[in-house]
């Protein structure tokens, strides 16, 4: 199924409040809003954050506490088949990422990933001493990849604007660490490009795919990538602290060694034997007990994600950014986009620049419409449209200049910064 949804709003810069409503009509994808619990009256823009709550999560998460966990207690490990859940839970995000099958689990967090993923490359590099990253990336990122040098010893990390990474690709890189979507500009890195660029510097490749799972249609297969990870928690729509993912090519699983050997990767974990001996394929990304019950959530959350295409899914995040931007370019056009405009370059969220743009999100905020703010000046914003109408970008771009030409923002109020932006 390919739909234009971008012919519709050419020439249309003035769109209507009908005209919107009217897309919706058309829309595809707008039956499944109904897969998700949304509060009455709010815009929900932050999803790229935090997603929404499935419907599906509830009774999963009530049936595993009161049934699984009260009634069939430990029995529910075999019962339920707990133990597997995290290679469940990594088989229905396999098909969001364009991964093989077997070759993605479900485990602790992002941040504890990453470290597990450059640990397993650094290893199989071991005479190379640098991990290269973009001097952009999300700071857990860069924190990680400097503890686990600091750790190896004899290891240290470059860092180099998104246009130098291939130059910066010598024969001393042993793992280069890229976050596909920046998650300050929503500009995305070209997967293929770099992948292959890495490869024939002798690298490996790490791709953090915070704000790409669940996004838009992602080739982990096809680029050639060796290892990604991703946050269960953004556009998974998992729960808070979901737990996050790792993917390992079928090609490096059986000599890749994460350097959290714990006894949930072991291959037979119920021999208790005293020798490590990592388990086959992915799970040897495991490391301690699954949290089975934030699991189950993201679990439930993931079939919200059933029959969808992520091509249709991203052509439509396409033309809701269009028809933002567009209304914001004619209405408030000193909100300075940092986004780059070409679908290419991009991911599925908007960042606006602002001098108080704390203050705007926060009067934002007060009127129902729910974005987030980045140091030093920038709002951001994520279009999910397996839960967000025409309407719902009509009326909070509507909502957005109103504030920003009336200075509603401008009170001690809004200024005050709260302990989480
Ligand atoms: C959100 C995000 C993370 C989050 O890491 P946690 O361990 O889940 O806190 C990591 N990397 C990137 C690029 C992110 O956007």
């Amino acid at each position: 199924m390919s739909i234009d949804f971008s012919a519709s709003l050419d020439d249309k810069a003035d769109m209507t409040l009908d005209e919107a409503m009217a897309l919706d009509r058309a829309d595809p994808l707008a039956p499944l809003r109904d897969r998700f619990s949304l509060p009455d009256g709010v815009i929900y823009l932050d999803g790229n954050s935090l997603g929404a709550l499935p419907r599906a999560v509830a009774p999963r998460v009530a049936a595993a506490v009161t049934g699984e966990w009260g009634q069939d207690l430990i029995t529910s490990w075999n019962v339920h088949d707990w133990i597997d859940l995290p290679a469940r839970a990594g088989e229905k995000i396999a098909r969001l990422v364009g991964a093989e099958p077997g070759s993605v689990v479900v485990a602790d967090s992002t941040s504890v990933n990453i470290f597990k993923a450059l640990g397993a490359a650094l290893r199989m590099r071991p005479s190379r001493p640098v991990i290269l990253t973009e001097a952009q990336n999300f700071p857990t990122d860069t924190y990680i990849a400097q503890a686990i040098a600091d750790f190896a010893g004899n290891r240290r990390v470059v860092e180099a604007d998104a246009a130098g990474l291939v130059a910066a690709m010598t024969d001393e890189v042993a793992v280069v660490l890229l976050t596909e979507v920046n998650y300050r500009t929503g500009a995305r890195l070209d997967m293929k490009r770099l992948t292959q660029a890495a490869h024939d510097a002798g690298a490996l490749i790490v791709w953090d795919l915070a704000h790409s799972a669940g996004a838009l249609p992602v080739r982990l297969a096809d680029a050639g990538a060796d290892f990604a990870i991703g946050c269960g928690y953004k556009y998974l729509n998992g729960g808070p602290g979901a737990p996050a993912f790792v993917y390992v090519a079928p090609r490096h699983q059986a000599e890749a060694m994460q350097p959290l050997a714990g006894w949930l990767g072991h291959a037979t974990p119920f021999t208790f034997s005293p020798a490590y001996e990592p388990a086959p394929g992915a799970a040897r990304f495991r490391t301690g007990t699954p949290a089975v019950l934030s699991m189950t959530a993201l679990d439930a959350a993931l079939d919200a994600f059933d029959g969808v295409d992520l091509a249709v899914l991203r052509a439509k995040a396409d033309a809701l950014f269009d028809l933002f931007t567009r209304y914001v370019a004619d209405n408030c056009p000193q909100l300075e986009l940092l986004t780059p405009r070409d679908p290419g370059q991009r991911g599925t969220q908007m960042s606006f620049r602002h001098p108080q743009a704390y203050a705007v999100m926060q009067a934002l905020i007060a009127r129902n419409v729910i974005g987030d703010f980045r140091e030093p000046d920038i709002m951001r914003f994520g279009l999910t449209p397996l839960y967000l109408r025409y309407e719902d970008i009509y009326r909070a771009a509507g909502t957005l200049c109103d504030v920003v030409n009336s200075g509603a923002w401008d009170t001690p109020q809004f200024r005050q910064r709260n302990k989480v932006v």
